[in-house]
């Protein structure tokens, strides 16, 4: 699943990564509500960023941005926030964005939502501020407040929402949209009124009061904004609105915030979301909601000096000033008697929120001013839970500063290791660790997806440690204890899987700790009714039960593999086997479905699990790790239960060979193997016409013209094929970045981003039900178009020339009837069709409607 990104240079990426960690040192707040550090280079950060850190640690002033999604954010406006105004910047998505369309791979669902979040993390260390979310699932696009707040759990959002604010405190809060229709989403509008709520709520003893005893206190935020826009065909800016310009330039960063926005934007790489730097003036419009308006400031009438935290207080901003205005870029060092005296100083102060994040960024400037790299690698990605892991702590002091390294204990294990060594200007001081780790613990499971959904719309989090949080804690931390000229600092690290990679260099990603045993069920859909031209029935193909060892040594594990009927719970079948790991890693059986699957008892969802004992006793294993691989963000391991899909209904086809060309991302190819087809892959190699020639059909990945660039010139022979008697079958495409439509078709028509239909149990009207693809081979019925997933059609044919046929129409509440779900049309002697229809979300999903349609599709005759 690696994805080649040409965006940036490997120049370019070089520098990123380094920035992204000295932003992320900079900015990440204290406690636990700081975000991952994804990327360590040891905890040095040039004399420009401790500058900038020093004035930072001046403002005593915050701002939580709000929206519903990964890229509603504005860009520009939060570098400027985080570095300009120097203000503790955060922004709150209500959700991880799942349910969108993935442009750079195959992930859907739940997996482009950890993707989004880890996009969101990487924009964050770009543009200095924090990242937070409320437990709500993206479940796509959505025209109304009302379905949005429906669908998901509206209290416990709100809920969500008042923790983050009552955890954060922030002075002010700005929604990006406004609760009605010209927010242009249902999420948008549904997240401009949460907003409201929250602002309100999180001041209110009486709401929610449980979090109130699970370590918060009530806050009232100082005022609510609204930051208007001129997009998406609505402008709700005007020149009455307070404003400002946030395109002005940073001279420690070397770049506008225009520029850091472009940057940071364009970490939605999954979203296509790439845009210029940009120089030269950007004017935000901002109205207010509730409070009084600003006049000079967004922060107007709080105290964000230092006066903030009483008269005692107000001695450190002296001497912070006192520190900035002799601060030497060559010998950062020279500041540190200094800086740890306001340390101190600050220590005495009551505990606040403030007091906390303040000494934590103040331990960072010290930590760099002393050129202090501290870091705990390990030589591999991961190790198996329970057992030896090795990693090795290197320490560097690059300043004559006074540091001594006393000790370093482990988060999750009893272990402490007493060094009390001194350390000398630039030596590297290693220990190496080796030592039983602990068992059972999935740490790097993204705490969301934990617990089985219960709602539709929301993810089940309930545990208020990680609510809001971004994502999980490291696997394992290491705490070292080092006295800087005298003072006694904790500095924690993640350990972290570090290796030289000789095209990329170095490069550092997650360690994890693995379950010993894992469980892979194949396929995830079986078609039990498939019959052939001559009325012949397919095989269903058996469930293939694999359990795989991850361990080094094995411990005479015997096995045991269940199938369950997913939606009783209830055991179905069982099979044991007596000698299974010979010195073998796995372990297989196979299961014809006749065995167990009996449709007037068991339900299509099947899952399965093995019980593997040892000598260790029985444990119960259900999932596989997965992992989720590109450039622009961290590795992301997760574990994944497959369930298989029964599909129990007679589905005829016609034709034995397709040819299949790869979008950026969806199971058609496993659906068309599964149909019984032999399934072939066209690409830029073998798109000729004469290879072309022998196939019944051939059929389009979501988006394969938007992300095969053979196709912008390979569509003409595409076309030839159909002309010469071919069958060519597009699914849905979006319109190019100039609006275009990339060419494809034989006749004109447009695809519309606008044209969509997301209620997935929209009435559909046959206009035309004679039509082949509404008769052969299948025979399809309304019942076919029952139990879709999300959406009905996306992307959606219009303008459509008179020479294609449009056999259905269907619509949303209170919309006109659309005809551009699927379109059909003879060219020479073949056939070509558009397909808005989302045939690729509803075969994963076992809709049988789905198989049906796409067995007509392929089966459309000749002319
Ligand atoms: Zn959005």
């Amino acid at each position: 699943m690696t994805a080649q990104l040409d965006v940036l240079t490997a120049m370019k990426k070089s520098y990123f990564f380094i920035l992204l960690f000295l932003m992320a040192l900079l900015f990440s707040s204290n406690s636990g509500w700081s975000q991952q550090v994804s990327q360590n280079n040891g905890g040095v950060m040039p004399s420009a960023f401790i500058l900038q850190s020093l004035r930072k640690l001046q403002v005593l002033g915050s701002v939580l941005y709000v929206a519903a999604h990964p890229d509603d954010e504005n860009n520009s406006l939060l570098p400027y926030l985080a570095k300009e105004k120097m203000y503790r910047t955060a922004y709150l998505s209500l959700t991880r964005g799942d349910g969108g369309q993935n442009l750079i791979g195959p992930e859907q669902g739940i997996e482009l939502g950890m993707i989004r979040t880890k996009e969101l993390l990487a924009a964050r260390e770009i543009d200095g501020a924090e990242q937070y979310f409320t437990s709500a699932y993206e479940f796509g696009f959505s025209k109304s407040m009302d379905e949005a707040l429906q669908i998901w759990d509206r209290n416990k959002v709100l809920a969500d929402a008042v923790w983050v604010i009552r955890n954060y405190k922030p002075d002010v809060i700005i929604a990006r949209f406004p609760p009605d229709a010209r927010a242009g989403h249902g999420h948008h509008s549904a997240s401009a009124q949460i907003t409201r709520e929250a602002f309100i709520a999180a001041a209110d003893p009486n709401q929610f009061p449980e979090q109130l005893t699970n370590g918060v206190t009530v806050w009232q935020a100082k005022r609510l904004l609204w930051n208007t826009f001129n997009f998406g065909g609505a402008n709700t800016t005007s020149n009455d609105q307070f404003k400002i310009d946030v395109g002005v330039y940073n001279a420690l960063e070397g770049k506008s915030y225009g520029e850091i926005g472009g940057e940071a934007r364009s970490m939605h790489k999954s979203q296509g979301e790439g845009r210029p730097r940009r120089k030269g003036e950007i004017i935000e419009y901002f109205t207010t909601l509730i409070g009084d308006a600003p006049t000079q400031s967004l922060l107007d009438g709080v105290a964000i000096d230092w006066t903030r935290l009483g008269q005692n207080a107000e001695s450190i901003s002296t001497s912070i000033d006192a520190v900035i205005a002799a601060f030497n870029p060559l010998q950062p060092s020279l500041s540190l008697p200094a800086l740890i005296k306001i340390y101190k100083q600050m220590q005495g102060l009551p505990s606040s929120v403030w007091k906390g994040y303040k000494l934590h960024a103040l331990q960072q400037i010290i930590e760099a001013a002393a050129g202090l790299s501290v870091e705990a690698n390990t030589v591999s990605e991961k190790a198996v839970q329970g057992d030896t892991i090795s990693f090795t702590c290197t320490i560097n002091n690059r300043s004559t500063a006074a540091v001594t390294l006393e000790n370093f204990t482990l988060s999750n294990q009893a272990f402490t290791k007493q060094v009390g060594q001194k350390l000398f200007q630039n030596k590297n001081y290693n220990y190496t660790v080796s030592l039983p780790s602990v068992a059972a613990k999935n740490q790097f499971q993204p705490y969301w997806l934990q617990q089985p959904k219960k709602l539709d719309g929301m993810f089940l989090v309930n545990d208020y440690g990680v609510l809001g949080k971004a994502w999980n804690d490291p696997t394992i931390s290491v705490q070292f204890t080092c006295a800087i000229e005298g003072v006694v600092f904790t500095i924690t690290r993640p350990v972290q899987y570090k290796y030289v990679d000789l095209v990329k260099g170095e490069c550092v990603q997650p360690f994890i700790l693995i379950p010993p045993y894992e469980l892979v069920v194949k396929p995830t859909i079986v078609l039990t009714g498939v019959l052939s031209e001559k009325g012949k029935k397919n095989p269903a193909t058996p469930l293939q039960l694999t359990v795989v060892s991850n361990q080094e040594k094995q411990m005479g594990a015997g096995v045991r593999f269940s199938l369950m009927d997913q939606k009783t719970g209830k055991e179905v079948y069982e099979q044991g086997v007596d000698s299974v790991f010979n010195g073998a890693k796995t372990t297989t059986i196979e299961v014809p479905l006749a065995r167990f699957y009996n449709p007037a008892t068991v339900s299509n969802s099947i899952t399965a699990s093995v019980a593997v004992t040892s000598s260790k006793g029985t444990q119960h294993y259900n999932e596989r790790l997965q992992k989720i691989v590109y450039d622009h963000i961290p590795n992301t391991h997760y574990l994944l239960q497959d369930v298989v899909k029964v599909v129990d209904e007679p589905i005829r086809v016609k034709g034995a060979r397709v040819g299949y060309i790869a979008g950026s991302g969806d199971l058609t190819e496993e659906a068309l193997i599964q149909l019984g087809y032999r399934v072939e892959k066209i690409t830029a190699a073998n798109c000729t016409l004469s290879y072309l020639a022998g196939f019944d059909a051939i059929v389009t990945g979501v988006r394969a013209y938007n992300v095969n660039a053979f196709l912008k010139e390979g569509y003409q022979t595409l076309l030839q094929y159909v002309q010469n008697g071919g069958n060519l079958i597009v699914q849905y495409n979006r319109t190019g970045s100039n609006g275009l439509t990339p060419p494809m078709a034989p006749y004109p028509f447009t695809i519309s981003a606008g044209s969509r239909v997301t209620e997935e149990n929209a009435e559909v009207v046959f206009s035309n039900p004679a039509h082949p693809v509404l008769q052969s081979p299948n025979l399809i019925t309304a019942r076919d178009f029952e139990g879709w997933i999300q959406e009905r059609s996306t992307y959606q044919a219009t303008a459509i020339d008179a020479r294609y046929e449009a056999p259905l129409s269907m619509h949303d509440k209170n919309e006109q009837p659309s005809s551009g779900s699927l379109i059909t049309g003879a060219y020479g002697k073949g056939n070509f069709s558009y397909v808005g229809l989302a045939l690729f979300r509803q075969l994963p999903a076992g809709v049988s409607g789905a198989y049906k349609l796409l067995a007509n599709l392929i089966a459309l005759p000749k002319r």
